[in-house]
This record gives structure tokens, sequence and C-alpha cells, in this order.
């Protein structure tokens, strides 16, 4: 018997149907002898909506009260789940954040979890419940409820995963896993039968989002297992678990993307001691995250300054760096919001040397020019100009081998 928790998406609980039909696959895993937490999202939409209206109310509202309303969607489908379950004839209960509790920072919007007491979900365990906790929501030390930032339910499924010491955590989802890359992009992508946290992350974070990048840290931190899977049919998904676990990694992994870049190119900046700090510093200061940073060696007492924001913080960047550059004596600012971020992904990475160059001379042969390069140590991202991002994504993927075997 084991203790198996169950996360539902907004897609996986969007009509009445679907409720019952999750309903209908936690049942059938406590059939099996399991004790069972089911996790869940607000319907699909809902989330939006609830949001939409405060602010039909005020332009920025007041964070507190945004909580208030927003974690009101996972109070809904914690009730009609603990009803369809009920209905059927199994013992269910449903959890807020609040009763259980999950306990968090006063971020509001964007909650940490601090801590979750697992007594009054074990409790329930042991009376014979399947126990249907809320995603998304918290409270914080005064008591004001919180939430954890859009996506967050994934988060609380690992989290209480992790305080529960569950053996699996699925991630219920209208996707069935993990690919090498986007199906829509390549028709021979693969799914994964397991990844690593380590390399989860970089997907994550570069746009692959079947999972809340939170989720994954927690995942890491505490060795939760976790089962990304399709709530529409029984196929087994992917399983994101330590690398010890993996046994062969392939040097690459995963090819992501994101279209959601912008450059900006501050040129001849007098290259002195100090400069670089100054160019950031507003920009972290405007809550700015800056990504890819290229600095070319300067001959002439001047450099040119390239770095990448997300393109929603691009106008706002610009007229920073703008007044910055005026200030240290640069010749202007230049900037591009049509620019893509294709990245490689992969343990093995590590200890194998070629791939950069193998990446760089498959983007060449297709005259895709490369606008900047960051790497970590599983990782290599490069800045292209948009519209080629699909072929880059194509060549990469065939060029690394990734795909399904083709039929003869
Ligand atoms: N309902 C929340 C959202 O839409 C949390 C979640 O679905 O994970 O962001
Ligand atoms: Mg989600």
């Amino acid at each position: 018997m084991a203790l198996i928790v169950q996360k539902y998406g907004g897609t996986s609980v969007g009509t009445i149907e679907k409720i019952k039909n999750v309903a209908k696959r936690a049942a059938r895993t406590k059939d099996q002898g399991h004790d069972v937490v089911v996790v869940v999202s607000a319907m699909s939409g809902e989330t939006n909506r609830l949001l939409g209206l405060a602010h039909q109310l005020a332009e920025i509202p007041n964070e507190r009260e945004l909580d208030v309303v927003a974690s009101t969607g996972e109070q809904v489908t914690i009730g009609l789940l603990a009803i369809a379950l009920t209905e059927m004839g199994y013992k269910a209960r449903s959890f807020c954040g609040f009763q259980i509790p999950v306990l968090t920072d006063s971020a509001f919007v964007k909650a940490r979890i601090k801590k979750i007491e697992g007594e009054t979900i074990q409790a329930a365990l042991k009376e014979g419940m399947i126990a249907v906790v809320a995603g998304f929501q918290g409270i914080d030390d005064t008591g004001a409820i919180t939430t954890l930032g859009r996506g967050g339910s994934d988060t609380s499924a690992v989290a209480v995963a992790a305080a529960l010491k569950a053996d699996v955590c699925e991630i219920y989802t209208d996707v069935d896993g993990v690919y090498t890359t986007d199906p829509n992009i390549c028709a021979d992508a693969r799914k994964l039968e397991k990844i690593s946290f380590e390399e989860m992350l970089e997907l994550a974070s570069l746009g692959a989002k079947v999972l809340q990048i939170r989720s994954v840290e927690f995942g890491m931190k505490y060795g939760v297992r976790i089962h990304v899977r399709s709530s529409f049919n029984d196929n087994p998904g992917t399983i994101v678990t330590r690398e010890e676990e993996i046994m062969e990694t392939a040097v690459v992994s995963g090819v992501a993307y994101s279209k959601s870049e912008a450059k900006i190119t501050i040129v001849k900046v007098p290259d002195k001691p100090g400069i670089a700090a100054k160019i950031f510093k507003p920009l972290s200061d405007a809550n700015i995250v800056v990504d890819v940073i290229v600095q070319n060696v300067s001959v002439t007492g001047f450099t040119d300054l390239t770095f990448t924001v997300g393109r929603t913080d691009y106008k706002k960047a610009m007229l920073v760096t703008g007044k910055t550059a005026k200030e240290v004596g640069a010749e202007k600012v230049v900037g591009d919001d049509k620019i893509a971020k294709v990245s490689i992904v992969g343990m093995a990475m590590r200890s194998h040397s070629g791939v950069a160059t193998k990446v760089f001379e498959t983007l060449a042969a297709e005259g895709i020019n490369i606008l900047g390069i960051t790497t970590s140590e599983i990782k290599i991202s490069c800045l292209i100009e948009e519209k080629y991002t699909e072929l880059a994504v194509r060549v990469l993927h065939r060029a690394f081998d990734l795909g399904n075997p083709v039929e003869a």
C-alpha cells in the first residue's frame, strides 16, 4: 500500500463531467488499496475570470484582497470533487489551504510555502477518507489568505507530498508527459520516460510549461518523485526524479525555446571598472530580470554591451537603460524585441565535449545567425531571430537524434 498524491490541473477539472472523471480515477487508486490525496486547481479559465473581476474595480487591486478572490476557484473544485466522490460511495473530505494549514510567507500573489502540517490530512486518511486539497492556497502568520502564484497548484501538490512523505506525486495534465521538444514543432518529438530534477528545472524555466518551476525545486529539495501524466488516458507519463535513478542519461535530453525575449544593446560604452554595475543596478531596482549578458572585449576603450530581458519588460527596460546610457556616456541604445532563445539541455553534457560546437555548426548550416550565447553545466542557449525559432528547434532536435526512430 502506498500513499499517492494526485494533482489535477484546471483542464482536468474544467467541467462537471471531467470532475466525475477525476473522481473515478481517485476512486480507482483507492480501490487498489492506496491512501489517496487529491490536489486540484480551479476549473480552467476560472482564476482568470476572478482576477478579471477584481481588475474591473481597480487597475492595481490590493494584493491581500486579490488573493482572497483568486483563491476561491480552488475552494469550488475541492467541494465539487468531494461531493462527486461521496456520491460514488467513497468517504471524502475537502481541505482549504488554511484548514491544513499550508503556512506561507506574506508575499501575496506569489507567496512561498514555509511549512505544511501533515496531521489533519493524516487523520482523514486514517479514517479511510480520500483527502481533497485545494491547490494554490496558503495562509500567512497573521491569518491572511495567500496564493502561490500562477500555476501554483503544482507546488501545493509536491509540497503536500513532501510533508506526507508520499511515495509519488502524480501531476495529471492535458499532455501525457515531458517531451524532447514541443510536438507541435517536431512531429517526431519523443516522450521521455525519466528526467532529472535538474534537467526539468532548465526545461521548465526555458518555457516547457508542464510544471511550475517552484514545484520542481521543491521536489528536488525533498526528493519527491514526480510523475507527469495525462488525465485523459492511462499511458505512463514522465518520471521526474533524482539523477541517480536514471540509468542511461542521454547527452542531450531536450530542446526548449522561448519566444518571450527581447534584446537591448548599449553601443560604445566607456570600458571602465564599475560600468556593468552602473548599468544593471537600475534594472534590478525596477524589478527587471536580466537573462543573457554579452560584453565584447574592448580594444579602443569602448565596448558594446548586450543583454536580454523578458519581452513584457522590454519598454520599461529600454527607458531605464536609455537614462543610464546617457549618464555613463555611451553612444546609444538599440533594442530588438523579435528575438528568441533556443536551448539544449542534458545532464551528460557535463562530461561530453563537442556539444557546443555541434549546436553552432547545426545552426550555421541553416544560415541562422547566433546573436548571443549562454551556458550552464547542463545547458547551452542561443539567441536567434524569432522567425528562425521553429527551424532551429527542428534542426537541433535532429542533430542530437532526439526523435522517435523513423519507421522503415
Ligand atoms: N488556479 C491557479 C492558476 O490558474 C493555480 C493553478 O492552476 O495551478 O494559476
Ligand atoms: Mg498548470
